[in-house]
């Protein structure tokens, strides 16, 4: 087959139909453009193909759809040489295998059924490929299955009550469950793992729009069904799936080049019983979350390091504004759909503020999974309906930025200091990550009224230096609700100073962006992972074997896709070394 790219349609060329969700390729217009970048006859092209589409909107009048397409010819013996024809043209190329293989099977005599903690995207994965190639993984989660998770995630929401291992960070389904669901990523994925990622996510409900749209999300609801749905498949090719499962202590036998895991403590959540899982392959895709599995690692010698990530505030403004910006007269067009942005601002005290994770027509939410701290976050539904766009506005730290005195210590980890006063000059305790996300949370907290409040500001007030009373003309979505102040006491100075900045030239790049009564909201602190736990090239930790350090509380990725990539990536490297054969590059 042959892949296109650059075919470019106006957008009065598509068809939509709204009432369903419904997008019309506009076939016969791609085979006339396909047929004239080729220079052959439109009936040459026995079967199109769309890959990608996206949307330019540089010129302001005339806003385009902008195709990758894939064709077969109906005499394929002919794509070769056109082909070789269009050899220097960077936009005519083979279209790529994209197929999955699997690296082996399992053997029958399998001593030791691999096992996966966490069943986020990057544990789903994991497990899923390690049950196609028969290896009938167990699965551990400390959460509950994701309709009884909704229930304890709504009920912080509604009533202010948290509950610490069911939340919007831990259960079926992982972080991501309560999202906008975008899943796009700009990883290198040269074996196209992130397309099986997507075609299993189609396969188990979500729309195939998502395989070709520059930038798809599905939103909350459908990402519900679809986990249903993997964890069925999981289970029917012989895995199993234990929730309310925490992993709560890792045996590690032996010595220098010799130490591995021999087996796991697992608490049973639901019964309060606890029992010993011994295996030889364990798979760690965790989450950012998992603080006290941290420590516990940290405490039986895993090799891990302190980490940079970023810290903030959620900003929310109506969605009009944002789409007005970015599409101009063709806003509003049901085709574009709600529009999202990305920006960055390099501030004068030399940090970089930057947009993270934007939820177009979506709602901010209460994001803690432990009690008395408030971090915030964004989630939608596949319509993106909601009149506020919001988007975490955060400023990159380094480790170099963590407390590393016992004091903060052991008030982070009641009373344990992890040999810190010990801790070399210049180099960074590897859980002082976890302390400052600790402080700025349960400052937050504080900040917000010790009821689960957000603390929170108006944009303008908040550039201006005053505090604010009340809300003003945007209303804001986070729930239980909004204390309003000063948020210039809920981040380190430097962090404010560069929002300050930023807010500014961001209304130079959006109109709009900076307007009084935007609203910030906060604290954004789990925007990724405060440890990195360091693997090597057989995806195993550097210093425990038979443990894979896998997805996003690793730090090897960083969203939904990312990590489901991942996941498929250490499945295959436990199915690899079982085997005995070389891990797929
Ligand atoms: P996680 O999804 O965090 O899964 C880890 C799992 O491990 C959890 O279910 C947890 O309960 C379990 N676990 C932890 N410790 C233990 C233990 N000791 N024993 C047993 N189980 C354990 N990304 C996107 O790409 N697009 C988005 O739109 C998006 N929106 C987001 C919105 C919100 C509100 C949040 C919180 C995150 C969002 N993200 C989004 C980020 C995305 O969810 C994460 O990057 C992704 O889920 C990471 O996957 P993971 O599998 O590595 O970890």
């Amino acid at each position: 087959m042959i892949r296109l790219a650059e075919l470019k349609l106006p957008l009065s060329a598509l068809e939509y139909h709204p009432e369903n969700h419904t997008e019309f390729l506009p076939e016969a217009r791609l085979r006339a453009l396909a047929a004239e970048r080729l220079g052959i006859a439109a009936d040459a092209i026995a079967q199109l193909h769309v890959f990608k589409r996206s949307f330019d909107a540089r010129q302001k009048t005339e806003l385009l759809a902008v195709y990758i397409v894939d064709i077969r010819l109906v005499d394929e013996s002919q794509e070769a040489a056109l082909l070789a024809q269009f050899d220097d043209h960077s936009h005519v190329n083979p279209t790529p295998d994209m197929t999955w293989t699997p690296v082996g099977h399992a053997p029958a005599d399998l001593k030791h059924r691999p096992v996966v903690v966490g069943f986020g995207p990057c544990g789903m994965f994991a497990a899923l490929v390690l049950a196609q190639m028969g290896f009938k993984p167990i699965v551990l989660e400390r959460g509950k299955t994701v309709r009884e998770r909704t229930k304890d995630t709504w009920r912080l929401w509604r009533k202010r009550e948290l509950t610490p291992e069911s939340n919007v960070q831990f259960g079926e389904g992982g972080a991501g469950t309560f999202s906008d669901g975008k899943l796009y990523s700009q990883i290198k994925d040269p074996r196209y793992l992130g397309r099986k990622v997507l075609t299993e996510f189609v396969t188990y409900g979500a729309p195939e729009e998502i395989l070709y749209a520059a930038h798809p999300h599905i939103g909350t609801f459908k990402l519900v069904k679809l986990v249903e749905g993997i964890r069925e498949e999981i289970c029917r090719l012989g895995g199993e799936i234990r929730f309310e499962s925490k992993v709560t202590d890792i045996t590690i036998e032996g010595e220098g080049d010799a130490r591995k895991v021999s087996a796991l403590q697992v608490l049973n959540q639901a019964t309060g019983d606890s029992y010993t899982l011994t295996t030889d392959q364990v798979v760690m895709a965790l989450g950012h979350s998992a603080r006290d599995t941290f420590t516990m690692f940290y405490e039986r010698g895993v090799y891990m390091e302190a980490k940079p990530f970023s810290i903030g505030f959620r900003i929310e403004h109506p969605q009009s504004v944002i789409d007005q910006a970015r599409w101009g007269k063709f806003a509003g067009h049901p085709f574009l759909g709600a529009a999202d942005y990305k920006l960055v601002h390099h501030a004068k005290n030399g940090r970089a503020v930057y947009s993270f994770c934007m939820c177009p027509g979506g709602t901010v939410v209460a994001a803690t999974s432990e009690p008395e701290r408030v971090v915030t976050n964004g989630m939608s539904q596949y319509s993106r309906a909601e009149r506020n766009a919001n988007a975490g506005m955060v400023c990159a730290i380094e480790p170099s930025d963590y407390p590393q005195d016992a004091k903060s210590f052991a008030w982070a980890f009641d009373g344990k200091t992890f040999g810190v006063e010990n801790q070399a000059p210049g180099s960074y305790h590897p859980l002082s990550g976890v302390v400052f996300q600790r402080q700025l949370e349960s400052k937050a907290y504080l900040l917000g009224g010790r009821n689960y409040n957000a603390p929170g500001q108006l944009v303008g007030d908040f550039v201006a230096g005053n505090a604010s009373a009340d809300v003003g003309g945007v209303p804001p979505s986070y729930k239980p609700g909004i204390t309003w102040g000063n948020l210039h006491h809920a981040l380190p100075a430097f962090a404010i100073e560069a929002m300050r900045e930023a807010l500014p030239a961001f209304g130079k790049k959006i109109r709009g962006y900076d307007m009084h009564d935007a609203v910030l909201t906060g604290v954004e602190t789990r925007t990724s992972s405060p440890v990195k736990i360091a693997r090597g090239a057989n995806f195993q930790s550097v210093n425990t074997r038979g443990l894979y350090p896998a997805g996003e509380g690793a730090s090897y990725a960083g969203g939904i896709l990312s990590a489901g990539v991942d996941g498929i990536k250490v499945g295959e490297a436990v199915a690899a070394a079982i085997l005995g054969v070389e891990v797929p590059s």
